[in-house]
C-alpha cells in the first residue's frame, strides 16, 4: 500500500510539475490564491483504500486525513474544499461548476500544510450513508478566484461504501466461537473416545469392570451398539461445528487468513489434541457423562446420518468388536504383564490352561526308561515290597515278560493286607482287585486327557503309539506314562511334589534336592547273625517305638542307625522259652527280687500255644 501510495505521490507531483509549466498561465489568470491540484488518502479509522482507477474509497462513518497537493496551500485552505454528490455517470469535465455541496462529508477547520505550501493534510468525516444504499460518490470541489471548480474524475473523487457489519455482535460470537471449540472437541474425543471402545469390551467391562465403569459401560451400550449411526453423527456434528467456527472467525476477524490461521490452530488444539489425548483415556467416563448432549446430536442429524449409517451396516455387516483367540490371548497376556495386577503364578496357570490343547501327552509323559514297574511274576516278599515302597510311586503298572507288554497295575493300596511273611505272588492281588490298564495314545491332548482323568477311571494312563515302522505287522508300542500330576503340572507350569516324590522331574529324572522322608528299609532285613529270628516288621515297629518313646534311645540322644546295630546285636533280642516241666527254672524269671540289673526289657511277642 505503501509503494502504491508514494507511486501516487509521484505521479501527482509530476502532474503538478506539468500542469504548472503547460497550464501556467491559466492558473495565473485564477489569481494569487491557494492552488488544489489533486488529493490522496493519507489516514482512515476505518477500512479504506485507492481503487485502480485512482477512486479513493472510504467506509461511511469514518474519520480519514486526506493529503491534498496543490501551490500556495495553507491553514486556511481548507474554506476551498467541499465535496458534492456525483452520479456514476459523471463527465470528466475538470471545469465543471459545483452545484450543492453535500453535507454528507465535513471538512475540518484547520489544515497542517507543509513548509513550501505544495500539500496539506486535511481531516475529513464521512457521515453514514443513506439507508437501503451501498455505496455513493464525491467528487472534490475546490474555489479559485470566488469561483468554484469540480477537480476533474480522476484528482478528486471519492467513494463511501457501506460498513461492512457483522452477522452478531462481537460479545455474542466470542461466546459462541469458545462454545464451538467445546464442541468440536467433544465430538472428535468421542468419536475417537467411543468407537475405540468396541461392543465387546463394552460387554466386558459390564461383567467384570469397577462399579463405576459398569455403570458408564451399561450407559453407553445401547448407543455404541448403533456405531454407523454413533459415528456418522458424531462426525457429521464435528464438520458441522468446524466450518461454523470458521465462518465466524472470519467474521470476527476480518480477513479470510486469519480466519483459516485461527481455526486451524484453534481446532487443531482445543477440538482435537487435547480431547482426543483426554478420550483415549478416559473415554468411558466422558462418553457416559455427555451421552445426553450425543444423543441430542444424534436425533438432529438423524435425517443425514441415519440412512448413510445404514447404508454402511448394510455394506460393512454386523460390528463384532474384538474377539481374541487362545494365541492372541495368550499374547495380550504377556505384553500386559507389567501393566495388568497378575501374579507370576497365575499367569503361568492361564498361560498354562491355554496352551493345553496345543501339547500332546508325549510331551509330558514319563519315559518307559524312567518308570518303576514289577514283572507279574514277582513275590511280594519283603524285598519285593520294600522296593515298592522304596520307589514311593502309588500306582505301579506290572509287566509280563518285557517292560513294554504291561498287563496290569497295582496300587499301592492294594498290599494293606499283604504280610511279606506269606510270600503272596504279586498275581493274586492284582487278580483279586483287576484294575483296568489305561491306555492313551501319543498325540492325546492334554486337554482331552484331564478330560479322561477327570471320569475317573485312573489317574495314570500308559502311553502307547501304533508302530508301522520296518516290516511285519503294525503294532503297538509302549513309550511310557502319564498321571494326572504331569497335566496339572503343565496347567500351572511348575513341578508339583509330594511327600513321596524322589524327583522332580521324571521325564530327565531330577532328584528331589532332599527328601526326609526316604526311608531305607533294607536295613530290617533278616540277618544271620542274629541268633533269634523275628519279623523286619516286628524289628522295625521295637524301632520305632524305642526312638519315639524312650528319651534315651530318641535320635537326639544315639542314631537311629546305631539304635538299630543294637537292636541287631546278638545278645539284644532274646527268646524265651517257657519249660512246662521246670517251672521254677531261673530262664523265667524277668527280674529277681532283691538282684540289682543294668539293662530293662521290652517285650515284643507273647506266643501262646
Ligand atoms: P499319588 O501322588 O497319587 O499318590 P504318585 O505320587 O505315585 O501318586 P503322581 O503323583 O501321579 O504319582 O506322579 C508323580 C510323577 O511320577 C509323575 O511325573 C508321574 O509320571 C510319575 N510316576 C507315577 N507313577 C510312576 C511309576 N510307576 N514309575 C515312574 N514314574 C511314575
Ligand atoms: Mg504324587
Amino acid at each position: 500500500m505503501a509503494t502504491e501510495w508514494s507511486g501516487k505521490g509521484c505521479t501527482l507531483t509530476l502532474i503538478l510539475f506539468l500542469w504548472s509549466r503547460v497550464c501556467g498561465n491559466k492558473a495565473e489568470s485564477l489569481g494569487s490564491d491557494s492552488r488544489i491540484l489533486g488529493m490522496r488518502l493519507e489516514r482512515s479509522d476505518k477500512p479504506a483504500t485507492t481503487t485502480e482507477d485512482g477512486i479513493i474509497q472510504v467506509t461511511e462513518e469514518s474519520d480519514i486525513q486526506l493529503r491534498f497537493y496543490g501551490l500556495q496551500i495553507s491553514n486556511d485552505t481548507w474554506a476551498q474544499i467541499k465535496f458534492m454528490e456525483q452520479g456514476e455517470d459523471s463527465s470528466s469535465d475538470s471545469n465543471r461548476t459545483c452545484g450543492d455541496f453535500t453535507k454528507d462529508i465535513s471538512v475540518r477547520t484547520s489544515m497542517s500544510v507543509n513548509s513550501q505550501g505544495t500539500s496539506g493534510v486535511l481531516g475529513v468525516k464521512i457521515k453514514p450513508l443513506r439507508k437501503s444504499e451501498s455505496q455513493r460518490d464525491y467528487g472534490l470541489c475546490i474555489r479559485q478566484n470566488g469561483r468554484w471548480f469540480s477537480l476533474g474524475e480522476h484528482d478528486g473523487r471519492l467513494r463511501v461504501v457501506e460498513e461492512k457489519k457483522s452477522l452478531l455482535p462481537i460479545w455474542f460470537q466470542v461466546i459462541l466461537i469458545c462454545c464451538l471449540l467445546v464442541l468440536s472437541g467433544m465430538f472428535s474425543g468421542l468419536n475417537l473416545g467411543l468407537m475405540a471402545l468396541d461392543p465387546m469390551e463394552l460387554r466386558i467391562v459390564q461383567s467384570c469392570g469397577t462399579d463405576k465403569e459398569k455403570k458408564y459401560a451399561r450407559k453407553i451400550e445401547p448407543i455404541r451398539r448403533k456405531g454407523n449411526y454413533l459415528l456418522c453423527s458424531l462426525l457429521l456434528g464435528n464438520v458441522l461445528v468446524n466450518t461454523t467456527l470458521t465462518i465466524l472467525l472470519d467474521d470476527l476477524i476480518g480477513s479470510g487468513l486469519g480466519a483459516v490461521v485461527a481455526s486451524t490452530i484453534g481446532i487443531v488444539i482445543f477440538g482435537e489434541i487435547v480431547p482426543q489425548a483426554l478420550c483415549s483415556r478416559h473415554g468411558l467416563a466422558v462418553g457416559a457423562n455427555t451421552i445426553h448432549l450425543t444423543k441430542f446430536f444424534m436425533f438432529l442429524t438423524f435425517p443425514l446420518s441415519y440412512p448413510i449409517s445404514k447404508l454402511l451396516d448394510c455394506v460393512l455387516g454386523q460390528e463384532i468388536g474384538t474377539v481374541y483367540n487362545r494365541e492372541k490371548l495368550v499374547g495380550m497376556l504377556k505384553v500386559t504383564e507389567p501393566y495388568n495386577d497378575l501374579v507370576k503364578e497365575e499367569m503361568n496357570m492361564i498361560q498354562g490352561a491355554l496352551e493345553l490343547r496345543t501339547k500332546t501327552v508325549e510331551d509330558v509323559m514319563t519315559p518307559l526308561n524312567n518308570c518303576f514297574m514289577i514283572n507279574s511274576d514277582a513275590v511280594l516278599d519283603f524285598n519285593t515290597m520294600s522296593e515298592i515302597m522304596e520307589s514311593g510311586y502309588t500306582r505301579i503298572p506290572v509287566y509280563e515278560d518285557e517292560r513294554t507288554n504291561i498287563v496290569d497295575i497295582l496300587f499301592v493300596k492294594d498290599l494293606a493286607f499283604v504280610d511279606p511273611d506269606d510270600c503272596t505272588t504279586l498275581k493274586t492281588i492284582t487278580k483279586f482287585y483287576n484294575h483296568p490298564v489305561h491306555f492313551v495314545f501319543h498325540d492325546t491332548k492334554l486337554d482331552s486327557m484331564l478330560e479322561e482323568f477327570k471320569k475317573g477311571k485312573s489317574h495314570l494312563a500308559i502311553v502307547q503309539k501304533v508302530n508301522n515302522e520296518g516290516e511285519g505287522d503294525p503294532f503297538y508300542e509302549v513309550l511310557g506314562l502319564v498321571t494326572l500330576e504331569d497335566v496339572i503340572e503343565e496347567i500351572i507350569k511348575s513341578e508339583i511334589l509330594d511327600e513321596s516324590d524322589l524327583y522332580t522331574d521324571n521325564r530327565n529324572r531330577k532328584r528331589v534336592a532332599h527328601n526326609k522322608n526316604k526311608r531305607d528299609f533294607s536295613a530290617f532285613k533278616h540277618e544271620s547273625e542274629s541268633k533269634v529270628k523275628i519279623s523286619p516288621q516286628l524289628l522295625l515297629a521295637a524301632h520305632r517305638f524305642l526312638a519315639t518313646e524312650v528319651s534315651l534311645f530318641s535320635p537326639s540322644q544315639i542314631s537311629e542307625k546305631i539304635l538299630l546295630r543294637i537292636l541287631k546285636h546278638p545278645d539284644v533280642i532274646q527268646e524265651i522259652k517257657f519249660n512246662e516241666n521246670d517251672k521254677k527254672a531261673s530262664l523265667h524269671y524277668l527280674y529277681l527280687r532283691g538282684k540289682p540289673v543294668d539293662y530293662f526289657i521290652l517285650i515284643l511277642q507273647v506266643l501262646t500255644h
